[in-house]
């Protein structure tokens, strides 16, 4: 098949999230797998600088945006066989320092910037001589596609391609003024209760829920839940009615770029059948984070964007419970500055316990991975996520809330005592996640269930060559409709 996925961001070349991981895996799973998958991306700042390789296009855009024109250029870049990367570029849009704000605060027009793209993916769909069959956009920023290409449709082209839109985190919706929907230049009836107005506003992920020909979501619990007052965001009842058009497939891993045998980042390689190396890379994490070097000591991680999605505020709480046992913890990520301060004052508390590094490291996001003995993953929801699916690769015991992708990717001792890998808690509370700990600390001091836990994660597979075929099939279904 021809698919055309567009995203705002993709791996390698940006990212903020597992979006950028997933959209680059599925393209290049795709293209193994025999198909053809183009990606639409934009072209942020640095990017020509590192990636050279990547090349102009003889193509230029000048699309309207309500009242005005807007130009723009086209860039690509053809990785592998069956795989080719565009991307858009418009200096005044997209080179800018950050990708969707600036010191945590959004761009005032990120409406224009993401419809404006979203006009490049369906020009590219419309002009293209490569005829996609699906276009498959992913969250709020593209999610108008669907609408545009009805509109195109209704304007007379014949073939449109049908469209799938696949939602990473219902969270995030792109909600902006009535005002913005003119940037659109739909016709005025997709701006209704229907499609993409909501209580008056602009409402982008709705319209991609309302009018795409396909929605997944990416986990099978997560489409479950989303359906729910509780987990959906206000737009559970449109899901709902939707429902008979929803898929949760749980995102697959990239284990060309997570492994632990064939990994520049790490310090030491190690596998399944050689795990005692993995200590090697404890003791190196441990002298990097400036944390006491001991490999007695269990060794806590978490890689995560700081937002309360994360469930930053029961972690804390049960941190500064349990740091007083001789554990030791090590963080990585960025986002709020509440949750930042939170964590720089458990460290100057238990300055030998915690190591904290805030900022966007992918080197040391692996070391961590592959360094701690226990991952940390308390989410109030959760759509995938993927780093408990890291961890479980690593070898890194998952300590996780059972939602979401969460809970469809860890297995817990009272689910399977024969495959078990991680630890689940339920209640959405420190004390539920304190108990999880204490769990993991006695798991670490038995030798024999330690192994047998982390042989049980590595030997897990969420390989996207085993998830490829059902995206196919999901593409296939909207051919018929
Ligand atoms: P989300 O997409 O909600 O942020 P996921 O778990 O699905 O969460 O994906 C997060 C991805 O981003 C993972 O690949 C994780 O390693 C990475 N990541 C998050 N924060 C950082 C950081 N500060 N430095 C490096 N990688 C990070």
């Amino acid at each position: 098949m021809k698919i055309l996925l567009a995203s705002s961001e993709l791996f390698p070349f940006s990212k903020t999230g597992g979006l950028a991981d997933m959209v680059a895996a599925l393209a290049r799973a795709l293209a193994q797998a025999g198909h053809e998958a183009r990606v639409v991306t934009p072209l942020y700042r640095g990017m020509l600088k590192k990636f050279p390789q990547i090349k102009r296009e003889d193509w230029e855009f000048n699309l309207p945006l309500g009242p005005h024109w807007i130009r723009g250029g086209l860039w690509s870049l053809e990785p592998e066989r069956g795989l080719k990367i565009y991307f858009v570029e418009q200096p005044e849009f997209f080179d800018r320092a950050g990708i969707y704000h600036e010191q945590n605060v959004s761009y005032a027009d990120n409406d224009a910037r993401y419809i404006f793209f979203s006009k490049c993916v369906v020009h590219l769909a419309r002009w293209l001589p490569w005829h996609a069959d699906v276009v498959h956009v992913h969250d709020w920023q593209v999610a108008l596609v669907p609408a545009m290409l009805q509109q195109l449709e209704r304007e007379g082209w014949g073939n449109a391609p049908r469209s799938c839109l696949t939602i990473h985190n219902l969270a995030y919706q792109g909600v902006f003024p009535g005002e913005s929907f003119q940037l659109t230049n739909l016709a005025s009836d997709f701006f209704n209760p229907n499609a993409a107005e909501y209580f008056g506003l602009v409402n982008c992920l709705k319209a991609g829920i309302a009018l795409a020909d396909v929605i997944t979501t990416v986990s099978p619990r997560y489409a479950r839940e989303i359906t729910t007052e509780e987990y959906g965001c206000g737009l559970d009842g449109l899901l709902r009615r939707r429902m008979d058009k929803l898929v949760g497939v749980l995102n697959g891993v990239d284990y060309a770029e997570w492994n632990t045998t064939k990994n520049p980042h790490l310090f030491q390689p190690y596998s399944v059948t050689r795990l005692a190396e993995k200590k090697i890379n404890k003791l190196e994490l441990q002298r990097l984070v400036a944390l006491p070097v001991d490999e007695h000591i269990p060794l806590y991680g978490t890689i995560s964007r700081l937002a309360e999605q994360k469930g930053v505020d029961i972690q804390l709480a049960a941190l500064e419970e349990m740091l007083n046992s001789n554990i030791q913890f090590v963080q990585l990520g960025s986002g709020s500055p509440e949750f930042e301060r939170g964590y720089r004052e458990l460290a100057a508390r238990f300055p030998d316990k915690v190591a904290v590094r805030f900022g966007y490291d992918e080197s040391l996001a692996h070391r961590i991975e592959a360094g701690c003995d226990f991952f940390l993953m308390p989410s109030r929801f959760e759509p995938c996520g993927l780093n408990q699916m890291y961890s479980l690769r690593y070898g890194t015991i998952p300590i996780v809330r059972a939602t979401g992708g969460l809970d469809d990717s860890v297995v817990d001792f009272t689910e399977s005592a024969k495959t078990a890998n991680g630890i689940k808690f339920f209640e959405y509370s420190a004390r539920a996640l304190s108990k999880g700990i204490r769990k993991s600390m006695a798991i670490y001091t038995n030798a024999n269930l330690l192994k047998t836990y982390r042989q049980n994660g590595m030997k897990a597979d969420f390989s996207w060559a085993k998830t490829v075929g059902k995206f196919v099939e999901i593409y296939k279904s909207t051919q018929l409709s």
